[in-house]
């Protein structure tokens, strides 16, 4: 029987990529191989994200190309939809589901009269009530017993099918509490839930063994994981437990919450080996105002505060950060602000985003009065200081031996990065030519020759570690 071909398209966040590698799983245990070609495939799966405008309009763009194809295909959806984009959702799409109810995708394949019912498939016996997950949160209520949140996370006892065969994302936990004013997330992915404990050191482990070398914890806060459980244990308790796991591999966590980062945390991460010191914090404004406005629960004091505390207590510390321009009453005195913390903190790297209101959120009922002119303005501005920062962190690594992981060959060169997650063109030497394949995925050393604000150049010393 031929094999029926799936395009996946995962928007947004890595929880989102995460996911789809699970969806991957089932599909190719059901016969499913992947496409990189839309108009061949059969199936066509999106996860969605509704952080951004751009990512729900590319939905809708793609959508009409799909209509244009000869070949028609199954359209899925999963991922994050604000309540109001689903409607809109469902007429583009054959089979609209929430993620936690992966393991009935094939029952919902089998019930599609675009791919006939196929034997083969693995029915499950359970009929899947579909849709996107519930805007009240009702299932992911932190209230809710310990039952419910392992229904929500069996879809996480699928194994995924990960990207390459040494970087893996681990989700520790989903949703989130906090309700920024600008964010949809609450009411797309729910409550925060924490994974269980035992679960995750499990799936390290076991990713450890299969000779991973890097694994990403994920959640939309990382640093709160565990606050839902009762007596349960932190996120520093988790990190100890996967540091003692033995191997050579690094631990890298995303994304942080500013106002959960106890003195606990920040002050026994360097005594963790596997732990990178990289740490990713987002700011959203330099502004307290403007703080105030996005419900973020911190000062501009408190920030600057933090920031100066781990670059204190963790040695060669790179900190990165996510900052929002134009949001609703950004004066030109707020934007200063930013500026100033980022002039303060030093940012070594930043994703800089010009506010766009998503519906459903507080802050699309406040008026957004800042001209794109402006947040464009402000976005160069900002991506200046970025730049100078970031320049003045990496010629501190020239002429300094430092240790990569090897991500790629690209270009004539290969491509891998810091634990500090920098960047690094490594010039390979004629003498490892030949031997690109066998060091991707490796730990090298490189001697670093040069910096830019975004990469480090440098030659390779050796490429021992296994
Ligand atoms: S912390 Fe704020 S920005 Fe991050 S996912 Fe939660 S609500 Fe959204």
């Amino acid at each position: 029987m031929n094999k029926k071909k799936y395009y996946l398209l995962p928007l947004g966040c890595a929880q989102n990529i995460s996911d789809a590698e699970r969806v991957s799983t089932v599909l190719e245990e059901n016969r499913f191989v992947i496409t990189s070609d839309e108009s061949e495939a059969d199936l066509i799966c999106v996860i969605a994200c509704s952080v951004r405008q751009s990512a729900i309009d590319r939905i809708y763009g793609r959508s009409k190309i799909w209509g244009k194809y000869k070949k028609k295909s199954l359209k899925i959806l999963s991922g994050c939809v604000l309540p109001k984009d689903r409607k809109k959702m469902e007429e583009i799409f054959d089979v609209v589901f929430g993620i936690e109810s992966l393991e009935e995708l094939p029952s919902l394949i089998a019930l599609s009269s675009v791919i006939p019912a196929d034997s083969t498939l693995r029915l499950t016996a359970r009929r899947v009530e579909t849709g996107i997950q519930s805007s009240n949160g009702k299932r992911l209520d932190p209230r809710c017993g310990e039952d419910d949140k392992k229904n929500y996370f069996n879809y996480l006892s699928i194994q995924p099918k990960h990207g390459n065969t040494f970087q893996a994302l681990v989700p520790i936990s989903n949703g989130c509490n906090n309700f920024c004013s600008y964010c949809a997330v609450p009411y797309t992915r729910g409550r925060e839930v924490s994974r269980s404990f035992d679960e995750i050191v499990n799936e390290v482990k076991d990713l450890v063994k299969n000779g991973y070398k890097e694994i990403t914890l994920l959640g939309q806060n990382v640093n709160s994981y565990g606050n839902d459980i009762k007596g349960g244990k932190s996120f520093l308790d988790l990190l100890e437990e996967l540091d003692k796991i033995p191997g050579k591999f690094w631990i890298r966590f995303i994304s942080n919450h500013p106002k959960d980062f106890p003195n606990e945390l920040i002050e026994n991460l360097p005594k963790l080996e596997k732990v990178t010191p990289y740490i990713h914090l987002p700011l959203q404004s330099g502004s307290t105002k403007i703080l105030k406005g996005m419900n973020r629960k911190y000062t501009r004091k408190d920030y600057l505060t933090l920031v100066e505390k781990i670059r204190k207590n963790i040695p060669d510390v790179a900190i990165g950060t996510d900052t929002i321009v134009g949001f609703p009453g950004e004066t030109e005195k707020d934007f200063e602000k930013s500026i100033e913390v980022f002039e303060k903190s030093k940012f070594d790297m930043a994703y800089i985003a010009q506010y766009s209101p998503r519906q459903g959120t507080v802050s699309a009922r406040m008026k957004d009065d800042i001209s794109k002119e402006i947040k464009k303005q402000r976005d160069k501005k900002l991506n200046e200081v970025l730049k100078k920062t970031a320049l003045e962190n990496n010629k501190k690594y020239v002429g300094k031996e430092v240790e990569v992981l090897v991500e790629k060959e690209y270009k004539g060169f290969l491509w891998g990065r810091t634990g500090t997650y920098k960047l690094v063109k490594i010039d390979k030497g004629p003498s490892f030519v030949k031997k690109s394949g066998e060091i991707i995925g490796r730990f090298i050393k490189i001697k670093i020759k040069s910096a830019t604000p975004w990469t480090l150049s440098g030659s390779l010393l050796t490429a021992n570690s296994k």
